[in-house]
C-alpha cells in the first residue's frame, strides 16, 4: 500500500515537471524564430540629470511580442536566451537596434545597452561593437554598455580583458544593479566605469525610512565621488523618492517617475525637445 501511494505521488508529480521542461522547449523554440521573424523590437527608457532633470540618454529594454505567447518579460526570455545560446545574436541584434536609433537623436542624448556576461566571453564582442558604431555613425562616447556584477564571477574567463578592449573604443561603461549580486569592490577599482546604478531595492527601502538602505546609497554615492563616477538611482517612482536620491547625491535618475520604457517613435521625439518643457506638459 504504502509503495503504491508513494508511487502515485511520484506519478502526480512527474506530468507537472514534464510540462515544465516542454513549455521551456516550446517558448525557446519560438524565441530562435523570433529573432527572424522581426517579433522583438526596442523600448527607450529615459534617464536624466537628477538635479537639473535634463534628458541625458535612454536605456533600451528589450521586448518580445509573441504571436503564440503575447508580450513576454525580458525577465523571463533573457535568462531563457542566455542558457540557450540564443544571447549572442539576440545581444547583437539588440546593440545593432540601439545604436542606428541613438544616431538619430541629438548629440548629447546617450543610449544605455544591457549585455550579458555570455557575450563577453566572445571576443568577437569587440568586432561587434565597433561595427554597431560604424555602420550607425554613433559617435563611441555616445553608447553606455551596462553590465552586472555577475561578470565579474567569470573572471579569468577573459570578461575582463574583452571589457578594456572595448573601453578603448571610447565607449562607456557602467555597473547595473548595484548591490543585488555577488560584490567584491577589487574589480570597481580595476573596470573603468563612468557610472554605477543603484539598484531600485535600495531606492525603495530608503524612501520607507529603511537606515540600512540609506547609508548604503550614501556609501555607493560616497565611493563612486572618489573614483570618479556617476551614480544613477534606478526605479525612481515618486517624487519624494527623487528627492530622497538627490539628497544623497546621486547624479542620474532613471524610474517611472520620469518615464516608464518608451516605443521608439515617442522616445525619438522626447530625445528632440527640451525635457523641462515634456514634464510641464
Ligand atoms: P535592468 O537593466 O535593471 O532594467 C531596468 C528594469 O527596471 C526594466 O525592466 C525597467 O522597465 C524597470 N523599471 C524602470 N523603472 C522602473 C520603476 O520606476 N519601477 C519599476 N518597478 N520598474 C522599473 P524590464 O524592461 O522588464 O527589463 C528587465 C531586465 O531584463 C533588465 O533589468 C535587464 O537586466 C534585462 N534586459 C532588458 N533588455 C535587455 C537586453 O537587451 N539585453 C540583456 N542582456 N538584458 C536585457
Ligand atoms: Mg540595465
Ligand atoms: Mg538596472
Ligand atoms: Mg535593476
Amino acid at each position: 500500500r504504502a509503495k503504491d501511494a508513494g508511487r502515485g505521488v511520484f506519478h502526480a508529480y512527474e506530468p507537472a515537471l514534464h510540462v515544465q521542461a516542454e513549455e521551456r522547449r516550446v517558448l525557446e523554440m519560438a524565441l530562435r524564430q523570433a529573432l527572424e521573424n522581426g517579433e522583438l523590437h526596442l523600448n527607450y527608457q529615459p534617464v536624466v540629470d537628477a538635479g537639473t532633470g535634463n534628458l541625458k540618454g535612454f536605456e533600451a529594454l528589450v521586448r518580445w511580442n509573441s504571436p503564440k505567447f503575447g508580450n513576454v518579460s525580458p525577465a523571463k526570455f533573457i535568462p531563457l536566451a542566455e542558457e540557450s545560446r540564443l544571447i549572442k545574436p539576440i545581444g547583437e541584434w539588440v546593440l545593432r537596434a540601439a545604436c542606428d536609433e541613438a544616431a538619430k537623436w541629438p548629440g548629447h542624448v546617450r543610449v544605455a545597452v544591457n549585455v550579458s556576461p555570455d557575450q563577453l566571453q566572445n571576443a568577437n564582442f569587440v568586432n561587434v561593437v565597433a561595427s554597431a558604431l560604424a555602420n550607425s555613425g554613433l559617435s563611441a562616447d555616445r553608447l553606455e554598455l551596462e553590465v552586472t556584477e555577475s561578470v565579474f564571477m567569470h573572471e579569468g574567463l577573459g570578461a575582463t580583458k574583452t571589457l578594456e578592449r572595448v573601453l578603448d573604443l571610447g565607449v562607456k561603461l557602467s555597473l547595473d544593479d548595484f548591490g543585488t549580486g555577488y560584490s567584491s569592490l577589487g574589480y570597481l577599482s580595476r573596470t573603468r566605469f563612468s557610472s554605477i546604478k543603484i539598484d531600485r531595492s535600495f531606492v525603495q527601502g530608503a524612501a520607507k525610512g529603511v537606515k540600512e538602505a540609506i547609508a548604503i546609497i550614501r556609501a555607493v554615492v560616497a565611493l563612486a565621488q572618489s573614483l570618479g563616477m556617476a551614480t544613477t538611482a534606478e526605479g525612481v517612482e515618486t517624487e519624494a523618492e527623487h528627492k530622497l536620491v538627490q539628497e544623497l547625491g546621486c547624479t542620474k535618475v532613471q524610474g517611472y517617475y520620469f518615464g516608464r520604457p518608451l516605443p521608439v517613435d515617442e522616445a525619438r521625439a522626447l530625445a528632440g525637445r527640451r525635457w523641462d518643457d515634456v514634464r510641464a506638459a
